[in-house]
């Protein structure tokens, strides 16, 4: 059995309950880093007897065939990444796809994630919405930035810290008009959602440098064929 846990994406008391049963009775904890999840279950006074393995996106095939073999022994474990929901622009596809394809259960013990929260959050219409995850750095990005231009509903990307403003200008060349959200710091003490046409948001990172600062989800407006009555959100500047 394994279970896909998810944690916190910045505040701690996100962690569920059931997270924390979980934890307390697998044989095994899979995490992306192993020191940074023992750190939060020390926070959340969470007391496992676990063996704990690393899985991250450098692991080797021989890492990935040692935890399988685990698991087909009959062992529980979690798995679980830095923050938010691993497999989601987080390692554990893979090893969600093996241990699937090798016939042991997979159950999800649900919770924090960025780009729910974003959306869940934003206003924009989430009937139908599209998620890219981190978009590429060169080759290709040009493209998807056409395709966000004509999409006809919502599109939700993660970006970091160091490409926002270059981001943002993108968006400015490929689609001006359009109305986009950046979502940042969610869950945590400064967490924010800032709304406008590329050029307003823009306009408020260059108002408050320090707002270029964090995580970032950013959203994109599209109106064609999404919910009736719902307009995007007028910029809140
Ligand atoms: N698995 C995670 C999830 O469930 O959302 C995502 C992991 S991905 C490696 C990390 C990216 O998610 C960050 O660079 C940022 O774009 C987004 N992210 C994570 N935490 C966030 C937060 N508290 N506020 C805004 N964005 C966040």
């Amino acid at each position: 059995m394994l279970f896909v846990v998810a944690s916190p994406i910045g505040n701690l008391q996100d962690f569920s309950i059931r997270g924390k049963s979980i934890l307390e009775s697998v044989d095994i904890i899979i995490a992306e880093d192993t020191r940074s999840t023992k750190k939060l279950c020390t926070l959340l006074q969470i007391e496992t007897r676990a063996i704990w393995k690393s899985f991250h996106a450098q692991s080797s095939e021989k890492d990935l065939q040692e935890i399988l073999h685990i698991l087909q022994s009959g062992k529980k474990a979690a798995l679980l990444s830095d923050a938010g929901t691993p497999a989601i622009s987080d390692p554990g596809t893979l090893l969600v796809n093996h241990a699937r394809k090798l016939g042991i259960q997979v159950s999800p013990i649900p919770g924090a994630c960025a780009l729910v929260s974003a959306i869940c959050a934003s206003g924009f219409p989430s009937d139908h919405f599209e998620f890219l995850g981190f978009l590429p750095h060169k080759k290709g990005r040009q493209t998807l930035m056409k395709q966000i231009y004509s999409a006809d509903h919502t599109i939700i990307f993660y970006e970091s810290t160091h490409r926002i403003l270059k981001c943002i200008d993108q968006m400015h060349e490929f689609f001006p008009e359009k109305q986009i959200c950046v979502a940042r710091e969610l869950t945590k003490i400064y967490e924010e959602f800032i709304f406008g046409t590329p050029a307003q948001v823009k306009e408020i990172f260059m108002q408050f440098p320090e707002k270029t600062k964090g995580e970032f989800v950013v959203l994109v407006a599209n109106q064609k064929h999404s919910q009736k009555n719902i307009e995007s959100p007028v910029s809140l500047l």
